[in-house]
């Protein structure tokens, strides 16, 4: 087994760093639900935000076809969350 972070709410992917272009704000992800967290916060489900509604929040718009070339930086790891306590 990887010691990948899985994303709470879909179960099925890894969830990424994430850096939006639009405003440079570091978030977690995953990509195959959407589902969003700020790097500061924790993954869980009570706290999950989702991208497109985000992006709509932050007057961003979404721009998916540049947004999946850069995607996979690089993956949560179960330990990192422990770090940040
Ligand atoms: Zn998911």
């Amino acid at each position: 087994m990887t010691n990948y972070k899985i994303c709470p709410i879909c179960e099925s992917d890894c969830i990424y760093y994430y850096t939006i272009p639009q405003n440079k704000q570091s978030v977690k992800i995953c990509w195959e639900c959407d589902s969003m967290w700020l790097n500061q916060e924790k993954v869980g489900i009570e706290n999950s935000l989702d991208y497109a509604t985000y992006l709509t929040q932050q007057e961003i718009s979404p721009t998916w076809g540049s947004e999946l070339k850069n995607i996979y930086e690089f993956p949560v790891f179960l330990d990192d969350e422990s770090l940040n306590n």
